[in-house]
């Protein structure tokens, strides 16, 4: 129950112990990202993290779900990971699942039978930054891996039972490659079929190399509808049957919820009623990370 620096969590893991096992992310070079700017990546250590598992014993008991912070945790090895897992199903009689932010690369280095082990262990969900289904975008915002990798580590991890929720950043593209992310992002999607699929609209943020971009004039950003027009063409090129979607974040200017391929043509509905001024776009002063 003792943290250190930003928290973050995914919205569906509002509800879970949130349970810091790193500090910051080995990456952090991602350019529109501000979480851990100036946090020096360090793992914490395990005596450290098995004393906050009994701490929290006292005071949520019935705990059911856990988060495993920070940024990307899934690069610890496979051993230093169990020990955890094997802590908090011991500690926690009704822990359901556990759940934890992955790079492409930390599931790729991990054997199918590494990750069998963890989601035995119930680290049953892992979360996603896909980002762009685009190659040059990914280059250019230096996310450290590619769309095939990005393709590879999901079905990997999917494979042995681990679901998947992979997320992608509208607008990340700037206006000039808006048409290409939302097209290769479907894309890369449909590849994945993950379990589920989530789209943020893109912020920027102060102090990233993305900002300063942005100050400097060498990316435009798309403006409300052509996000949501964008939004739109993603919806439009998707074929992933079973995904559960969601673009209800508040960052987004128009909240959206279904799953594919049976709501695909109620979404793009809602999306042109967005579109056609029908319903109103969520005002700038209501957005947030
Ligand atoms: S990998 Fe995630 S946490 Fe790390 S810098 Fe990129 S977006 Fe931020």
């Amino acid at each position: 129950m003792r943290y250190e620096g930003m928290i973050i969590r995914p919205p569906s893991e509002a509800d879970s112990y949130l349970l810091q096992i790193t500090y910051g992310c080995s990456h952090n070079k991602c350019t529109f990202c501000g979480t851990y700017l100036g946090t020096k990546f360090r793992v914490r250590k395990l005596d450290e993290v098995l004393e906050d598992i009994s701490m929290a014993q006292r005071f949520i008991p019935h705990t059911r779900r856990v988060f495993l912070c920070d940024g990307d945790a899934m690069l610890l090895p496979t051993d230093y990971l169990l020990k955890i897992l094997k802590a908090l199903t011991m500690i926690f009689p009704d822990l359901q699942r556990v759940g934890i932010y992955a790079n492409a690369s930390d599931i790729l280095k991990k054997s199918d039978s590494e990750l069998s082990e963890l989601s035995r262990h119930k680290l049953t969900i892992a979360y996603l930054g896909l980002e762009s289904g685009n190659d040059e975008i990914l280059k250019k915002v230096k996310k450290g891996a590619t769309a095939k990798d990005m393709i590879d580590a999901v079905r990997k991890a999917q494979d042995v039972g681990i679901k998947m929720s992979v997320i992608g950043l509208i607008g990340l593209g700037g206006r000039e490659l808006s048409t290409q992310h939302a097209i290769d992002t479907a894309k890369v999607v449909n590849k994945m079929t993950p379990r589920y699929f989530s789209l943020l609209t893109l912020m920027i943020v102060p102090g990233t190399p993305l900002a300063d971009d942005y100050k400097k004039g060498r990316l435009e950003l798309p403006d409300p509808e052509e996000m949501v027009k964008e939004v739109r063409m993603v919806v439009e090129n998707m074929d992933s049957p079973g995904t559960i979607f969601r673009a209800n974040h508040a960052s987004n200017y128009a909240p959206l919820a279904g799953t594919f391929n049976k709501d695909k043509e109620r979404l793009l509905q809602e999306i042109d009623r967005y579109l056609n001024g029908k319903n109103e776009f969520r005002p700038e002063f209501l957005r947030g990370l």
